[in-house]
């Protein structure tokens, strides 16, 4: 039994609705679905993305800028030029924008420039941190840690509600195991569980799972059949040449057919897809970050 008084299921059929922007909801009928890439290399490669995008059934972006790296030598991503480079396609398209904090001094600067803060693996019991994010006013995508059991995500959830903030989206993102021929092993199971034993949306993250872009429309499907509330998949202008993640990323094409294969399954499970954005709703054009 998990003794989660906040975040554990009360009443049956409870559930949290978390509203990132006036039109995008995590929890309802609508599934939500997040793409973009790994990092956000340049204004150049955010405005392609969003431009393919933005018409699409895929209502959010996302784009790591404070990058949670294996080796201290790799790319560490590009900060606060990333964040204004969010900020802008963010406006330009009309589209709520989600990237990792990483410790408690990126809070503030970071919900400034975007609508969601996501809690990366690595990060999943920084418990300091979790305690600071109760505060940020902002909603939080928190991710299952590299390792975790479904107790100790729930509770890292719990720290989030008990210090203030009730906006959090739990993400399946696989777990480690004996078998490296995916990048992880995506565990479904743990989705319909916190469907059933917590009140907050559960999204999947097919791609950090799997770690190959060939399972990753797959994978996506069956998130949707066991009842997801939400997808985060990451796609680049340029896949092969992604600074990170390279291997796991669609390409721009793929992840729009990838969504339009969604449909089916969506409606087979009771849930509905974004509509399609009219062709005539062109955003302002603003001048882009140099
Ligand atoms: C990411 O979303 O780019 C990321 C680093 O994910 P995770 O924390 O799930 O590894
Ligand atoms: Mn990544």
């Amino acid at each position: 039994m998990i003794n989660a008084k906040l975040v554990g299921q009360t009443h049956a059929n409870h559930q949290t609705i978390v509203e990132i922007s006036e039109t995008v909801a995590f929890g309802g009928k609508e599934l939500v679905i997040i793409a973009g890439p790994c990092a956000v290399e340049s204004a150049e490669q955010m405005e392609t993305v969003a431009k393919k995008l933005y018409k699409t059934p895929i209502q959010a972006l996302r784009g790591g800028v404070y990058k949670p790296r294996t080796s201290p030598y790799a790319f560490q991503g590009t900060g606060e030029i990333g964040l204004k480079v969010l900020k802008q396609v963010r406006q330009r398209y009309n589209m709520p924008v989600v990237t990792e904090v990483m410790c408690i001094s990126q809070i503030e600067v970071i919900a400034e420039h975007v609508d969601m803060l996501q809690v990366g693996s690595r990060n999943m019991q920084n418990f300091d941190l979790l305690k600071a994010l109760g505060s940020a006013g902002k909603p939080i995508l928190l991710k299952r840690g590299l390792a975790a059991t479904i107790e100790e995500f729930v509770m890292a959830a719990e720290y989030i509600l008990s210090h203030g903030n009730p906006n959090v989206v739990l993400c399946e993102r696989g777990i480690r195991s004996f078998d490296n021929y995916t990048r992880n092993v995506l565990d479904l199971a743990a989705v319909a569980a916190l469907k059933q034993i917590t009140h907050l949306p559960v999204i999947v993250d097919p791609s950090h799972a799997v770690g190959k872009r060939e399972l990753v429309a797959s994978m996506s499907r069956a998130a949707v059949a066991c009842g997801a509330d939400g997808l985060i998949i990451e796609c680049h202008p340029q896949p092969e040449q992604s600074v990170s993640d390279a291997r796991q990323a669609l390409s721009l094409e793929d992840i729009v057919t990838l969504v339009d294969s969604l449909k089916p399954i969506a409606v087979a499970v009771g849930r509905i897809i974004a509509e399609e954005m009219g062709v005539g709703n062109i955003p302002t054009p603003i001048p882009l970050v140099a």
